[in-house]
């Protein structure tokens, strides 16, 4: 899928949009999600147009990779979230409900998150 410029998160990357900013790196921007789903709820979004984890995995350097996850480890202890631990999920493509199309990765804690998926 060719990357769409006008998705939400390139639209806060470009600061047409505001965010809830918690941490920023020349390789990704992580903010607090607007619905949170657990009492700790960041996104960590790289700042290369990546469509997808699936896209990341093909187009990223290894610069981009490296950097990009070394800044999602970094949210998680610069939130709190390293303490208690916490989950890591990233929804890619139609199978898994992506619903904005710049690969992003929620981090989730703050409290038990029982079973990993859904019966549904
Ligand atoms: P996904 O289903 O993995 O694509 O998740 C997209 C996430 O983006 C959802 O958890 C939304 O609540 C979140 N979201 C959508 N718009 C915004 C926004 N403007 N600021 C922060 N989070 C957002």
């Amino acid at each position: 899928m060719p990357y769409d410029p006008k998705n939400i998160f390139a639209k806060i990357l470009r600061g047409e949009l505001s965010c809830q900013k918690v941490h920023e790196t020349p390789h990704a921007l992580a903010f607090h999600d607007i619905r949170p789903q657990a009492p700790i709820h960041v996104l960590v979004i790289p700042k290369g147009e990546f469509t997808s984890y699936i896209d990341f995995c093909r187009m990223a350097s290894n610069e981009e990779m490296d950097g990009f996850w070394r800044a999602v480890g970094d949210t998680a202890k610069k939130i709190g979230a390293d303490s208690g631990g916490y989950r890591l999920i990233v929804n890619s493509g139609v199978n898994a409900h992506q619903e904005v199309p710049h690969f992003h990765v929620h981090i989730l804690g703050g409290r038990t998150l029982g079973a990993m998926l859904s019966q549904q």
